[in-house]
């Protein structure tokens, strides 16, 4: 019988979590849901130098905002499993363990070389242009008389090592390329690699779903658990994610800043999800939107592509109206509270008229406040906009016909629009000139709805005011 599959999450909390580590967890989860697996979250902070206060609780929120939550392993209140702690730096006592375990086989030893002297080895080797690669061989030939607070390296044996990747496929890398590494430091911490490896078996991990950046340590791991005779795991690394402009790294003016930011900027989680599973993976179908159970029960690592991703903004702001659009009316005004002044929720019917006039065009729930707050507050219109298709005196005149016109129209759009048009063979003038103008007067703007649309959401009364507004100037 097969595993059950458990994938993992495994961040150090340096800091927010990135567009690259989210995406690692998605991943991960997906691969995990969709073999009805376990998904668990796990805490890398070994590293007491690059910890940073309240990265945990940021890793939390960002991934509970997107709907990855863990089966197992840090939450706010702790997953329970049979794995834990899931926490590295609670977890000591194993790391030590299977250290001493190396070094009783002769697989590892405690190194009693120098900083000072480790240091001039590799200045050494830098002004001779060799790579410098450690090894056993460099430790000073008298061994001291106690192995208190020494580090443990690992001694590379001769050979290769030879692992697989699951998107890749095979990599080999010669031993004696790899440096007799420390797992376990002075002070009784195990390094990333060490830590890595133990954990990922002890948690039966069966998948190690993770970005590229850690290829280059594989062989090392691959290599630790050999030595350990722990059954290996698959490895699936994910491809690098670029820039809009697909030649170098995302950087963070493209995006790749803490996905909380996101939310912040208005865009919605199933897009947000969506738009980061499509980085470095499709169906293999021209599809591209997927609600979470569709890419749980569509997700597979043969799907999973060599090629770099591209982070491309404009995508994600495609997707993300795709999905306001989604909403239902009453979902969209519930979410666009952050986002626009509360004042405008006294008329809820009329919030909601305006709302429906310009779903279509928002692209986040941020673009909300621009689009709608001609509906709500009385523009400035600039003389120099509004007067560009015809002199002032003209558009005055052509306004003021209007306003008389519209005082005996019914507001309907097809009343409207027969009244208008009468008016501009009336006036003589283009369909155009007209139009522009009493959208200039009424909004300030050239790029709005649809004028008709505008006026009946605008209403007699307010239409009327605002053109008097600009025809008696
Ligand atoms: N702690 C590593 C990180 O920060 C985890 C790497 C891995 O998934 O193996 O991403």
């Amino acid at each position: 019988m097969n595993k059950s599959v458990r994938t993992r999450f495994a961040p150090s909390p340096t800091g927010m979590l990135h567009v690259g580590g989210v995406r690692t967890a998605l991943f991960a989860y997906l691969y995990a849901k969709s073999h009805d697996g376990t998904f668990v979250l796990r805490l890398e902070d070994t590293d007491r130098e690059r910890f940073v206060e309240g990265g945990v609780e940021q890793i939390i929120k960002s991934l509970d905002w997107l709907g990855i939550h863990p089966d197992e392993g840090v939450w706010y209140e702790e997953k329970q499993g049979n794995h834990g702690p899931y926490i590295q730096s609670k977890r000591l006592p194993h790391y030590k363990k299977y250290a001493e375990e190396l070094v009783s086989k002769g697989l590892a030893y405690y190194s009693s070389i120098t900083p000072e002297s480790f240091a001039g080895l590799r200045e050494e080797a830098i002004q001779a242009k060799r790579p410098f690669v450690y090894k056993y061989s460099m430790e000073p030939k008298e061994k001291p008389n106690s192995t208190e607070g020494l580090p443990i390296r690992l001694k590379i044996p001769y050979g290769e090592t030879e692992w697989h990747d699951e998107v890749r496929g095979i990599s080999k890398t010669p031993n004696n390329l790899l440096d007799d590494f420390v797992i376990l430091k002075a002070d009784g911490f195990p390094t990333y690699n060490f830590a890595n490896v133990i954990d990922d078996h002890l948690m039966e991990i069966t998948h190690v779903i993770r970005g590229d950046e850690f290829i280059s340590t594989t062989a090392k791991h691959a290599l630790l658990y050999d030595l350990l005779e722990f059954e290996r795991p698959s490895w699936v690394h994910l491809p690098v994610i670029l820039g809009p402009d697909g030649k170098k790294k995302m950087s963070k003016r493209d995006g790749d800043v803490d996905v909380l930011e996101f939310e912040k900027k208005g865009y919605l989680k199933q897009a947000m999800v969506n738009f980061l599973a499509l980085l470095g993976w499709n169906d293999g179908s021209e599809q591209e939107i997927f609600s979470l159970e569709e890419l749980i029960d569509k997700f597979s690592i043969e799907r999973v592509q060599k090629s770099p991703a591209v982070f491309d903004i404009a995508r994600l702001d495609w997707m993300n109206g795709e999905y306001i659009r989604k909403l239902s009316i009453s979902e969209l005004l519930d979410m666009l509270k952050p986002f626009i002044p509360s004042e405008w929720y006294s008329d809820r019917e009329y919030l909601q008229k305006v709302v429906m006039l310009d779903r279509e065009r928002l692209k986040t729930l941020a673009d909300a406040r621009y689009l709608m707050e001609i509906f709500f507050e009385t523009p400035n219109v600039d003389i120099k906009l509004l007067t560009q298709k015809d002199s002032i005196e003209n558009i005055k005149v052509w306004l003021q016909k209007t306003i008389d016109s519209l005082e005996e129209t019914e507001f309907t759009h097809d009343t409207l629009e027969k009244t208008l048009r009468q008016l501009v063979t009336e006036l003589d003038i283009k369909t155009g000139q007209l139009f522009y103008a009493l959208r200039i007067a009424l909004t300030g703007r050239t790029e709005a709805p649809g004028l008709f649309d505008i006026m009946l959401v605008l209403g007699k009364e307010e239409t009327v005011r605002r053109l008097n507004r600009e025809a008696l100037q």
